[in-house]
């Protein structure tokens, strides 16, 4: 059985999956540029690097964060030792969507089988093809077929697959999918990891390295034509640097749009993306807000658009737009810049830019996200050190790193008596003596005086209780 195998072996497996991918890197690229549209330079280099160093973390760190973990025991529980052991849920169902449908699968299905779990991938109907090149690529890496299945459809499938029970739900997709799934799961009270939406704020102060901040915003905003979960959606900057819109608005001048070698952006992989994207430019446009680039389309490509003038009423500021729309906004003081961050129901991931690093990092413990970087945008979610999640409707629970890991298991607490002792103090029978003992106890291990001073305390209770003994005699009740 997989969940009998050692670390040793799922890591021996996991290093031939990893071979294999960087071998038909070409064939995957490929194919990834044929489902999503997304350049091959970007299958590459998000997709594909990536996966490869998660699944290097998981061969190195499995074994160390997934190993029984002595833990202390009271002085009370005399003879005794703990440890927690962590258990592989059962079978889990991976929900993926299809911006990166190859290492938003590969990388939750890695991790559940590292941590002795068999796993389902329903991938999006979007991209069921790559589903298709995940599962064999898994199984000529010598997972066993019995711990890895391809369940491919659209959400109904998904939903049906909530009802045959699994033991731990991990989705990756919208936050109306999060709800509905949860729901779903609460029938059951099956747990789930729930990696939602995002609308993430960049920060930018006036000592920000300018020329790396314009280009950090570009790249945020329209790497993978803004379909990124932790894309760049609004951009905050401080009046003094207002300079900065206006080479941010260069963007649809310096992106080549298309989907060769050479080019940097692609198109929208869900064309019913588009009306969402036309809706929130058309909306900030009907409430004021002005395009600082050109505004084309040709099919699946849209161009780059950067508007100013853009404020929180606007749809384009609050609802997550997934698509390469770049909204900016001033603003004047650290304290203002903090409220209108954190002024959204999501809390995935945000960027702060300034020269000042205890200011970066004070206003990066100020974000209510669950990721933050500090003068770069994006990569801070490619450390598969750092746990990767959100909070608020960004959904809840962690993949990558020791937290990740641990995620695809249940914790068992274990406590270990030698049996030598024939009975335990606080067993029956019970008695006034024992209730005094317990006093005694209570004062000693956790008052928090000076020693004279709890004996002090406990003297008039000793005296009284012996009294009470002499009166009652030894068999006084
Ligand atoms: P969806 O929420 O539409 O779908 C995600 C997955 O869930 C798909 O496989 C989908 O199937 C399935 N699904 C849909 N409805 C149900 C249901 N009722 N029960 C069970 N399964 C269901 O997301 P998208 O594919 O459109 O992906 C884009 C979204 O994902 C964006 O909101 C983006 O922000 C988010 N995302 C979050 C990331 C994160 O790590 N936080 C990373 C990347 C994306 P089908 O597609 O076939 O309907």
């Amino acid at each position: 059985m997989w969940a009998q195998t050692t670390f040793k072996e799922r890591a021996d497996c996991l290093g031939r999956l990893r071979n294999l991918i960087i071998e038909e890197m070409d064939a995957i690229a490929g194919g990834l540029t044929s489902v999503t549209g997304k350049t091959p330079v970007e299958a590459v280099m998000t997709e594909i690097i990536p996966t490869v160093e998660n699944l290097r973390y998981l061969e190195k760190n499995a074994a160390k964060f997934l190993s029984p973990e002595k833990r202390p025991t009271p002085f009370s529980y005399r003879h005794s030792s703990s440890h927690v052991e962590r258990h592989p849920w059962g079978w889990v169902l991976i929900l993926s969507p299809w911006n990166f449908p190859f290492q938003l699968s590969l990388v939750p299905m890695a991790t559940a089988l590292a941590a002795g779990n068999a796993v389902v991938l329903k991938p999006s109907e979007l991209s069921t093809e790559v589903g298709k090149m995940i599962v064999s690529l898994f199984y000529r890496a010598g997972f066993p077929k019995e711990v890895v299945a391809l369940a491919p459809g659209d959400g109904l499938v998904g939903q049906r697959l909530i009802d045959a029970k699994p033991d731990l739900i991990f989705l990756t997709g919208g936050t109306e999918t999060g709800k509905k799934v949860m729901a779903a799961a609460a029938a059951h009270l099956i747990p789930v990891i729930l990696e939602l939406g995002g609308k993430d704020p960049m920060i930018v102060f006036d000592d920000a390295p300018f020329d790396r901040a314009v280009e950090a915003a570009v790249y945020g905003a329209f790497a993978n034509a803004g379909q990124v979960c932790v894309s760049v959606e609004r951009l905050y900057v401080q009046e003094g640097l207002r300079r900065l819109r206006g080479r941010a608005g260069g963007a649809d001048q310096r992106l080549r749009v298309g989907q060769s070698m050479d080019d940097d952006m692609g198109p929208l992989t869900n064309p019913r993306q588009a009306d969402i994207v036309n809706r929130h430019i058309d909306d900030a446009l009907s409430k004021g807000a002005r395009l600082a680039t050109a505004r084309w389309s040709k099919g699946p490509l849209l161009s780059p658009v950067v508007m100013t003038q853009t404020n929180h009423a606007m749809a384009v500021m609050t609802e997550e737009t997934f698509g390469p729309v770049l909204p900016v906004m001033s603003f004047r003081t650290e304290e203002e810049a903090v409220a209108l961050a954190n002024d959204s129901r999501f809390g995935l991931n945000a960027s702060v830019w300034t020269r000042d690093l205890d200011r970066g990092r004070r206003v990066a413990a100020r974000l209510a996200v669950g990721n933050c970087a500090v003068n770069d945008v994006l990569k801070n979610i490619g450390n598969p050190h750092l746990p990767f999640g959100g909070i608020k409707h960004s959904g809840f629970g962690r993949s990558h790193g020791p937290e990740g890991l641990r995620a695809f298991t249940y914790e068992k607490s274990v406590m270990v008596n030698q049996g030598t002792a024939r009975r335990e103090l606080n067993w029956f029978p019970y008695s006034r003596a024992v209730y005094e003992n317990l006093r005694v106890y209570l004062h000693m291990s956790f008052l928090k005086k000076p020693l004279l001073a709890k004996l002090k305390g406990l003297w008039g209770f000793m005296r009284a209780f012996r009294q009470s003994q002499k009166k009652e005699g030894p068999h006084g009740h």
